[in-house]
């Protein structure tokens, strides 16, 4: 049984094969066409003959409806060797932030559990992570999922599951080696705060010394944190600076 910590578990009465898991080669992201609460009632109908492992929402809503010893209905004769991740949206859309985030999660997760490597592919004989489309007519006959602009996006879901993985120890080292900073605070440690506050959408602003930590920065990092559902306290300490570094 396999089901990943941290999705919502919506399970489904069929349009699925108990069972029917073969081998997992990688994880396929398809798009919708659609919404979730759509997608979620279609597979709930014996008519569908349609389901997946997965969905995303654009705002970060994560379903599972069939575990992952099981065969979804998703792409066709890739069903028996890939978990598939349906994701919110129409042709032509981008995945947003937050669904970036969940399939980068999702493949980190199948890696794990699975042994997915972390690499983009497009060979439905090869492993990592695959689209509906590089299937071809034995997969359905649907080049159009999930379209271009999702195709272009599956080096960045692997970028992020890569450091998803990170080993503990070089974690633990990281943040180690990183000193408690709070206001007054001076020097390289700084620097990279800012710039890990700017890569988590928090950026202190132009025109700050970025070696000093200011009142601005105490203000990013009390939003941060408060946002994190961290202790809004504006001091970086161990568990601020784990959230900071994504991880
Ligand atoms: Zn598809």
């Amino acid at each position: 049984m396999a089901r990943m910590p941290g999705a919502t578990w919506r399970p489904i009465a069929g349009n699925y094969t108990p069972g029917g898991q073969v081998e997992v080669r990688g994880v396929v992201i398809h798009i919708m066409a659609g919404t979730l609460a759509g997608t979620d009632a279609w597979f709930r109908n014996q008519r569908a003959q349609a389901s997946s492992h997965f969905g995303t929402g654009k705002k970060g809503a994560l379903y599972q409806w069939v575990d992952t010893k099981d065969r979804a209905w998703a792409q066709g004769a890739g069903n028996r060797s890939w978990i598939s991740v349906e994701n919110e949206g129409k042709g032509g859309d981008e995945l947003t932030p937050e669904q970036l985030d969940l399939n980068a999660h999702i493949l980190a997760w199948a890696h794990k559990v699975h042994g997915v490597p972390l690499q983009v592919t497009n060979d439905p004989n090869g492993r990592g992570l695959g689209h509906h489309g590089m299937g071809g007519a034995a997969w359905g006959n649907h080049p159009a999922c999930p379209g271009p602009q999702i195709v272009a996006q599956k080096a960045e879901i692997v970028r992020r599951a890569k450091l998803l993985v990170t080993p503990p120890s070089w974690r633990e080292k990281f943040v180690e080696k990183a000193p408690v900073l709070r206001l007054g605070a001076k020097g390289s440690h700084v620097k990279t705060a800012h710039r890990l506050l700017d890569a988590r959408g928090y950026p202190v602003g132009p025109g700050v010394d970025d070696m000093t930590f200011g009142d601005p920065m105490e203000r990013r990092v009390r939003q941060f944190q408060a946002a994190k559902g961290l202790e809004a306290d504006g001091v970086i300490g161990e568990r601020t600076w784990i959230a900071l570094s994504g991880f």
